[in-house]
């Protein structure tokens, strides 16, 4: 990529936190971009974003970020990009593409696509990829690779601006795939939103048990309690967002979920120990699976490091379970 002309003159970034500090990254390590302008809402945000050099100008208004570029990506929760689209709508570049890096797809383009004008292309894109921290310090710029990035553009977009967003985010180590906005959410409901609701809902249970103590909770959390922590520490403006914006395909999963569980709690209820073993084993060749295609790391105790126990570590991509 570094040898080939870049994808995009001007791209502006809105909001510079996690995923948009990583894009930032990997687009300059890459050459994919000639050059980055970005916006963040806060004063605080914006000067650190200055001091760590992640673009070549930093602005006060997201109006003036997008003022000549000819790439868009709007990093904000899900709940103000409809927001941010109307702020941008009059100032954008004819020929520009919109996208974004929203969790929820559905509601991305009812909230963003009214307020685009004609003439600029809006593909909403999804990263699934991520960790639990936030802001423009926690990015690095091989978030992206060997992840998946998903496209949702609406129909009738033109595909050859479909085209160059895909290559943008290949450029970035991305794999890409097209799927309708509607069939993301269903796909991320219970690949990730589900995952994310059930880790919150087992710390805060734990949290609240009087007769096991807090801090043995925390004691002998490695028996799996502790890989639903660090689930549960996502950041919880985007996660209240994402719910409420994937509202459907959450209550349908949940659902279906929620007959699969009482099925299990009545295999324990009747010590029908077939139908345990049977379904753990389903289960573990879905985990094989995973780590067969590579989205998943097979060293012991997802590729943590002891001192008493070396294993490989993990790269630095790796995201954990809770790429979302
Ligand atoms: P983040 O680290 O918290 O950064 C969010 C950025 O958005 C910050 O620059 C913040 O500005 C700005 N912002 C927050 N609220 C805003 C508002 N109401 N209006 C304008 N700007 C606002 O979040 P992130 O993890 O990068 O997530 C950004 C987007 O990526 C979300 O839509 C999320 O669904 C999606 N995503 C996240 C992950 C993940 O694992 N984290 C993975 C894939 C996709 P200030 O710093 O000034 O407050």
């Amino acid at each position: 990529m570094t040898d080939s002309a870049p994808l995009f003159n001007r791209l502006a970034l809105i909001g510079v936190g996690l995923i948009g500090s990583s894009i930032a990254r990997a687009a300059r390590a890459q050459g994919a971009v000639r050059e980055i302008v970005a916006s963040a809402r806060s004063a605080a945000t914006r000067q650190r974003v200055a001091e760590l050099g992640l673009a070549d100008q930093v602005v006060e208004t997201n109006a003036a970020a997008v003022a000549g570029a000819d790439l868009v990506i709007v990093c904000v929760p899900v709940g103000a990009c409809g927001e941010v689209a109307k702020e941008i709508a009059l100032h954008l570049q004819a020929g520009a593409t919109v996208s974004d890096v929203g969790s929820v797809k559905g509601a991305i383009v009812r909230e963003m696509g009214p307020h685009l004008p004609a003439g600029v292309h809006f593909v909403p894109a999804h990263p699934v990829a991520g960790t639990e921290n936030s802001g423009p310090d926690a990015g690095f710029a091989e978030l992206f690779v060997g992840r998946w990035c998903i496209l949702t553009p609406p129909e009738g977009a033109d595909p050859a601006a479909v085209e160059r967003l895909a290559a943008f985010w290949r450029a970035l180590g991305a794999n890409v795939e097209q799927m309708p906005a509607a069939h993301h959410d269903l796909v991320l409901a219970i690949t990730s939103h589900l995952p994310h609701l059930i880790a919150y809902t087992i710390v805060g249970t734990a949290d609240e048990l009087g007769e096991v103590t807090r801090s043995e909770v925390l004691k002998f959390s490695a028996g799996g309690f502790r890989d639903f922590t660090r689930i549960a520490a996502s950041d919880p403006t985007m996660w209240r967002d994402v719910f409420l914006a994937n509202k459907d395909a959450v209550l349908e999963m949940l659902g279906t979920f929620n007959e699969d569980l009482a099925q299990l709690t009545r295999a324990i209820r009747r010590g029908d120990g077939q139908a345990l073993f049977d379904h753990f084993t389903r289960t573990r060749a879905i985990r094989r699976g995973i780590v067969q295609i590579g989205q998943d790391s097979p060293a012991p105790d997802f590729g943590r490091t002891h001192p008493d126990l070396p294993v490989e570590p993990l790269p630095r991509p790796y995201a954990g379970p809770d790429d979302d």
